[in-house]
């Protein structure tokens, strides 16, 4: 579309640097030149299409006083494909005009039968309030849109329920609020003509997996009323959507996806900070909380965090309009800070035009920092997610990615949104010290020549499809005509309830017992987000998800919001609330947990002679048991203090694989040189693991040991960080020559001499990197390649 709000956002003072320059002159700045790789992305043309004919002229005029004059091939293709009742997933770049794919439809058919519904689906309330906004100013009679979501006042809920036409929302309302009400919601989804699922790239493992049951329940609800819906879905580019879209949906869904819409020409550089000098001592003023936490540690490089937050000032310096994706909340605040304390010290006062903004801020602060950057106030924003950005935030002047966001195709779409139409951007990978980045950054072929990945999903996953049929169970008893709706498994997933005594089989159905729904969290095994609340004013500063919680709010932890620092004062699990109170220590806090694993059983094995590689079931206890406290301008360690926080059971799948003593001690392995070895091993199996799977890191946990009770050998372990597997250790099973030979490469390219963060050593280790041998690690690989079938 060529009607971007972003358009007409002015950018600030004077006039920016071509993308080229402003790159040459970032570049210059230290000693050694830290890119690896520059990639020009060359622009494109667009492709339009005549207005589809069915597309009444009142439509047509609302689009063209929008600016749209036409819509591309694809948005005419895929829109084509839905008014004739395809089901379709149209799945383009970021700002390729998706919305009008979806948008054409919907309302041709709303505005051709005045009793017509559309159901919008979005990921985030705030991706929903854009699209609220988009529809709203085509200003169409009788469409009545409106959000309908937890922000939306008790009052205004049975007026949108009985008037609206275009009701926005997300599949957690979905799921706690519209299902379960349905009865309130008969005549809607009696005359339910279109279903919209945006970004349907995001339901992926298990929470995509109950979202695809989710909408199971909703299909069959509209079928009950005689409704047989048509789905149409927008995807950010990923490999085969077609396939996707159908699990996600359990129906045929036509694929539409050449992109046909104009795009600006982007240079693309690869930046991979530099090694700092060994000496902690000289470290220090390099230090920020990234760096501090593995300051301790021989050689370390300049952290991604400080190098972006430099980045973010020198380009908001330079009046470019920037965006900073970086991939935890509180690396968000610190880069934000950190640039806005550089900008200050140049020219008090340009450090307000930059600020962090990230999921779980309050509606308010949210809506504020959209409108600033909107506005030009704000130059340079420092975000976790592409999403909570919402679809206005296109057409920026430069994007820095501060570490790899664990796709590819996130990739993409982060990038995607530098560049205005008709003018060059820049976007920068800053590499973190981690395996992964390393070798990204070393290997532009696997970014610049590999295809998007597929969005992996699992239906059948039985920790999913058991309380899905719970909830639908609530919604309306279930029958033998719904098992080939919710599919495999689904009959055992009812046998299973019944023998729990959850269900109860009669002659009409299987019927839920209890007064209670079932308690069903969408997003994993992450549990209800913990309240962040100043103590002393008892205002709410945010929240933290459950899962999260334990690692970032207990007690005594320093907690950031906005750059300003809090500490923990307790933690109430119980009402899933941390009380704080505003205080800057001149230290950080890093929690440490401990981990045990057995095996329940095995689902699949390769025996290789003295390696074996095995796929199956675990059980995996942790618990987080104390933290340290770093000094911030050191990175001194001050002290490790207990916590007392309860253990987490999990069960899930996991790859592991076994080696014999005598093959270690011939590689040339000291048998006190092995838990090392195999520790190293395993942190940097877990690193390059997302080059394999959709996946990152922090979705996958690992286990090493010399001698494990159930397997009986040296082991290494990675598994699946969700309840009943959301399919990487399978991946990485079905993958693993590949993925074990990418991850020797990794850790015999890195420069390093006995290991550091960008080979073998992990930020989120329970044993604080200790014992770590990286030579042995090659080693250890080399026999497992030699003698595993590629
Ligand atoms: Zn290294
Ligand atoms: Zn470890």
């Amino acid at each position: 579309m060529t009607s971007s709000p972003a358009a007409t956002v002015s950018a600030g003072p004077g006039t920016r640097p071509a993308p080229a320059d402003l790159l040459r002159r970032l570049r210059a700045r230290g000693a050694t030149d830290p890119v690896t790789h520059v990639e020009r992305v060359p622009a494109r043309a667009g492709v339009p299409a005549p207005w589809p004919q069915w597309a009444p002229e009142e439509l047509r005029a609302a689009y063209e006083r929008r600016g749209v004059v036409a819509p591309w091939r694809h948005q005419a293709e895929a829109a084509s494909l839905a008014y004739d009742g395809q089901h379709v997933v149209v799945a383009t770049g970021t700002a390729s005009g998706k919305s009008l794919a979806y948008q054409l439809p919907a309302l041709a058919t709303l505005l051709a039968d005045p009793r017509a519904t559309v159901l919008y689906l979005a990921p985030t309330k705030a991706l929903a309030a854009d699209q609220l906004r988009a529809v709203a100013t085509l200003e169409l009679e009788g469409v009545r849109p409106a959000c309908y979501d937890g922000d939306t006042p008790r009052a205004e809920r049975e007026w949108i329920r009985r008037h609206s036409r275009f009701v926005l929302t997300n599949p957690d309302m979905l799921h706690h609020g519209i299902l379960p009400g349905h009865a309130q919601w008969s005549g809607f989804l009696r005359r339910l003509a279109y279903v919209v699922i945006d970004e349907c790239h995001t339901y992926r493992g298990v929470f995509g997996s109950h979202v695809a049951h989710v909408l199971r329940r909703l299909r069959r609800q509209c079928a009950k009323f005689g409704a047989t819906p048509v789905f149409v879905l927008a995807s950010a580019t990923s490999g085969d959507p077609a396939t996707a879209a159908g699990r996600l949906t359990g129906l045929p869904v036509a694929a539409v996806t050449e992109d046909t819409s104009p795009r600006g020409g982007v240079t693309f550089a690869l930046w991979e900070p530099p090694l700092l000098p060994s000496d902690p001592s000289t470290a220090s003023p390099e230090a920020s909380p990234a760096a501090v936490e593995v300051a301790d540690l021989i050689q370390v490089r300049r952290s991604a965090l400080r190098e972006t937050a430099d980045l973010l000032a020198d380009t908001v310096a330079e009046g470019v309009r920037t965006l900073a994706f970086v991939r935890s909340r509180k690396g968000a605040e610190v880069v934000a800070a950190n640039a806005r304390r550089a900008l200050d010290e140049a020219v008090p006062g340009l450090g307000d035009r930059v600020a962090a903004y990230r999921g779980g801020y309050l509606r308010e602060e949210r809506r504020e920092l959209e409108r600033a950057l909107l506005h030009g106030d704000l130059l340079g924003l420092a975000s976790t997610n592409a999403l909570e950005l919402g679809v206005d935030l296109i057409g920026l002047d430069a994007v820095l990615i501060c570490g790899y966001p664990g796709t590819r195709a996130s990739l993409w779409q982060q990038a995607g949104r530098a560049g205005r139409s008709g003018q060059e951007a820049l976007a920068v990978l800053v590499a973190r010290d981690d395996p992964l980045d390393t070798y990204l950054v070393h290997h532009p072929e696997a970014i610049f020549g590999a295809p998007v990945e597929a969005t992996v999903l699992d239906p059948a996953n039985p920790y999913v499809l058991a309380p899905q049929l719970a909830c639908a169970a609530v919604e309306a008893p279930l029958t033998p005509a719904d098992l080939a709706l919710f599919g495999d498994g689904a009959k055992e997933a009812i046998d299973e309830l019944v023998a729990a005594g959850a269900l109860r089989q009669r002659p009409t159905g299987w019927y839920w017992r209890y007064r209670e729904r079932p308690e069903v969290d969408l997003r994993g095994e992450g549990g209800a987000p913990v309240c962040v609340v100043e103590a002393s004013t008892g205002r709410l500063l945010g929240t933290v998800d459950g899962g999260s919680s334990h690692f970032l709010l207990h007690r005594g932890a320093v907690y950031l919001h906005q750059g300003v620092s809090y500490v923990v004062d307790d933690l109430d699990l119980t009402d899933g609330c941390a009380l704080v109170h505003a205080e800057e220590p001149d230290w950080s806090t890093h929690a440490r947990d401990v981990t045990d694993l057995s095996v329940v059983s095995v689902r699949s094995y390769v025996d290789a002679g003295p390696v074996g590689m095995f796929l199956g079931e675990v059980d995996v206890t942790s618990q987080v048991v104390s933290y340290q406290r770093r000094r911030i301008a050191t990175g001194e360690v001050i002290d490790t203090r207990p916590l007392d926080l309860p253990t987490r059971e999990l069960r899930t799948v996991a790859v592991w694989f076994t080696l014999s003593p005598e093959s270690l001690a011939a590689a040339g392995v000291a048998a006190a040189d092995v838990p090392g070895a195999l520790h190293a091993a395993e942190h940097a199996a877990i690193g390059l693991l997302p080059l394999m799977a959709t996946c990152d890191r922090w979705d996958i946990g690992g286990l090493s040991t010399a001698v494990h009770q159930d397997t009986e050998a040296p082991t290494v372990f990675v598994y699946d960080g969700h309840p009943g597997g959301a399919g990487f250790a399978e991946r990485a099973y079905g993958t693993a020559s590949a993925w074990l030979r990418a991850t020797r490469d990794a850790i015999s390219e890195c420069g390093c001499e006995t290991g550091c963060p960008s080979c073998v050593q992990s930020p989120k280790c329970g044993n604080g990197n200790n014992p770590l041998s990286k030579p042995d690690a090659i080693r250890v690989l080399d026999v497992v390649l030699a003698n595993l079938p590629a």
